[in-house]
């Protein structure tokens, strides 16, 4: 069990890339912030 950087809730899965700054997300939060990422650059 991970706690989500952002929303700080416990997560069974968590995701991280250069966007979160290495932290780990849970899927909410990361989805949440590559949706606005998605039309100027990719993961
Ligand atoms: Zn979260
Ligand atoms: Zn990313």
């Amino acid at each position: 069990m991970t706690v989500c950087a952002k929303c700080n809730k416990d997560t069974n899965k968590t995701y991280e890339c250069t966007h979160t700054k290495d932290q780990e997300y849970c899927t909410e939060c990361y989805t949440e912030l590559h949706y606005y990422l998605t039309e100027n650059e990719s993961c």
